[in-house]
């Protein structure tokens, strides 16, 4: 193609709500444009893009033995109240009726959807195991779209489901979908680590993330110095250290009067003490009740266990009025000693290790101190609720961790019978018993895709995809308007073509430097830059990712480049 044809709308200036590099360059480089929070338009250079991503999923999906379906978007509420998500899903899911008044949700995942299309039609063990997927736009509304592509409303999701007749089939489709993740988002060039992970509301008990490794990445994940234990932060699960030793010479506790000490910073402060020598109380709302949760004041707590542990359907952080009206206890003052009325407590392990710490008397300005919580705490609900961090000790007793920051691209779950159960779907087993199917779900985020690629690859002057999914492989940078330069240009331009590179010609009638800044800030791999050494036979390449420029004899250039193309198509960077 010809830039000149070519919708490239670059823009000099950011948009002003892009908090991160991806989603800035996304937009001036004229990949996407935004319609509404969280909801874009894909531009020609994003779908040629999106599209090397689907091919190298469809191409492995089907290796792996699954089979491409379409969805319906709109999908009828009743499969959702069979599984009970119509109610459980909440304010995410796009709720719409029809002028009859039916209901339906925009599908933001599609287990229903699919377990209806194979309860129908498979009935015998001998039909198992199969694997479904899709490539399609999801509709989440979700709370904060951010970051561009990154966290959309609408977005593009590869999502796939398999059915086994027992457990140890879907433990083996699980295997299958997990390398076939792996050898995607190699292809694809991407910097990843499959780490271990919560399956959230989806359900189920075994479950990896793929995370791309990038500081702007909204998830934490933990990886061992001292062994291959990766996980999400969420997941992790902490021994409960040696509760701290007292005797009956231990002095008791007593209340002290703290004035202006709402927040832990500030008792510390007053206290002269350290954070990890006080226990804070982390208040929520669990399905609309009070809940307290007592940590070590250093440390963050993990919603994800409190959830578990609590039982709930919805956890929040409660907002200080409510939770103040509700329970009339004293915010800023909350500890687990006292009179907590109805609120239910649970206190982390790690609280009964701290030998004496200070915490909130429950009552207005004032603490306690001396407590000994493994001597006072006695009776409370004890358990791991705290967020690993770096230094703690790898669960699988090798190493010490370390936390990084990741993108989520991908996710793969075992469901188990969570829907086939709820939703009734069965089949006949060798023994002519109805069995519900075992199932496996794993998603890719597609879209996301492209802005964990541009977090990866990027520097000042613009983006730097991977060959693999640059919408273009190669630019000739013509330099000349016309004569025998242009006609060097146009004749490279071809013979490239004809070796099935993708390239294009920029014969755009603008000075060099813009030619130049365009080329680094839509990121094209491989740059020819036909500049006044072409007439003797020498052309400027840029390889984009390493940012060298060299001068190469015209004469073989294009079979070198054609060679350096074909290699990095596997997920490898360009080396000419
Ligand atoms: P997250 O924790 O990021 O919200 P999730 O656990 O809700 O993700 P899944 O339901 O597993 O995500 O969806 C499968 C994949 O779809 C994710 O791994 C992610 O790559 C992608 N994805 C999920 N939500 C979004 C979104 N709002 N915008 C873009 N991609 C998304
Ligand atoms: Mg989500």
């Amino acid at each position: 193609m010809r830039v000149s044809h070519l919708h490239i709308p670059t823009l000099r200036q950011p948009p002003k709500d892009a908090e991160v590099v991806s989603h800035a360059l996304l937009v001036r480089a004229g990949f996407i444009r935004k319609a509404a929070a969280g909801i874009y338009s894909y531009l020609p250079l994003a779908v040629r893009s999106l599209e090397k991503v689907k091919r190298i999923i469809r191409e492995e999906l089907e290796a792996a033995g699954a089979q491409e379906v379409l969805l319906p978007l709109i999908v009828p509420a009743e499969l959702w109240k069979e599984s009970a998500r119509w109610d459980e899903y909440g304010p995410e899911l796009l709720r719409v009726s029809d002028r009859k008044g039916g209901e339906f949700c925009v599908g933001p995942t599609h287990e229903e959807a699919v377990v209806d299309v194979v309860r129908r039609d498979v009935r015998s063990y001998k039909q198992l195991p199969v694997n479904l997927y899709q490539i399609q736009n999801k509709f989440r509304d979700e709370i904060r779209p951010r970051a561009g592509l990154m966290r959309g409303r609408e977005f593009i999701m590869k999502d796939a489901y398999s059915f086994d007749a027992d457990e140890a089939g879907a433990q083996v489709s699980y295997k299958a979908m997990f390398d076939a993740y792996v050898r995607i988002f190699q292809r694809i060039g991407l910097d990843f680590r499959p780490v271990e992970a919560d399956s959230g509301n989806i359900g189920g008990s075994l479950s990896h993330e793929f995370q791309v490794l990038a500081d702007s990445g909204e998830d934490r994940i933990v990886s061992s110095d001292g062994s291959d234990y990766a996980a999400n932060v969420e997941t992790v699960p902490l021994a409960a250290p040696t509760p701290a030793a007292f005797t009956a010479e231990t002095a008791a506790y007593e209340v002290i009067d703290t004035p202006g000490t709402k927040s832990i910073e500030s008792l510390c402060k007053l206290m002269k003490c350290s954070p990890a020598d006080t226990i804070r109380a982390v208040a929520f709302n669990a399905d609309g009740k009070p809940l307290l949760v007592m940590l070590r004041g250093d440390r963050e707590v993990n919603d994800v266990k409190v959830k578990k542990a609590a039982g709930v359907a919805v956890l929040e952080i409660a907002e200080a009025a409510w939770f103040a009206k509700t329970t009339k206890l004293p915010v800023g003052y909350l500890g687990p000693i006292g009179d907590l009325g109805e609120t239910r407590m649970l206190v982390d392990a790690e609280v009964l290790a701290m030998p004496a710490a200070i915490c909130g008397a429950n009552e207005k300005q004032r603490h306690i101190q001396g407590v000994v919580p493994a001597r006072d705490l006695a009776g409370a609900e004890v358990m791991d609720l705290r967020m690993a961090t770096d230094g703690d000790p790898s669960p699988d007793g090798g190493g010490t961790l370390r936390t990084h920051r990741g993108i989520e691209v991908g996710h793969v779950f075992y469901l188990g019978t969570k829907y086939s159960d709820s939703m009734k779907a069965t089949f006949l087993d060798e023994a002519g018993k109805e069995r519900p199917f075992e199932m496996g779900c794993y998603g890719i985020g597609v879209s996301r895709i492209l802005s964990a690629a541009i977090e990866q690859g990027h520097d000042k002057r613009g983006i730097s995809w991977p060959v693999a999914i640059a919408p273009y492989e190669v630019c000739v940078l013509s330099l000349a308007k016309d004569g025998e330069g242009a006609e060097i240009a146009q004749t490279l331009y071809e013979q490239l073509r004809a070796q099935k590179i993708e390239t294009v010609l920029d014969d755009r009638d603008v000075r060099p430097g813009v030619k130049f800044n365009d080329a680094d800030l839509v990121g094209w791999p491989i740059q020819l830059v036909v500049g006044r050494k072409a007439t003797e036979g020498q052309i400027e390449v840029k390889i984009r990712h390493a940012g060298t420029r060299s001068d190469e004899l015209l004469d073989g250039l294009v079979e070198r480049v054609t060679a350096a193309v074909r290699t990095a198509r596997d997920g490898s960077t360009v080396t000419l």
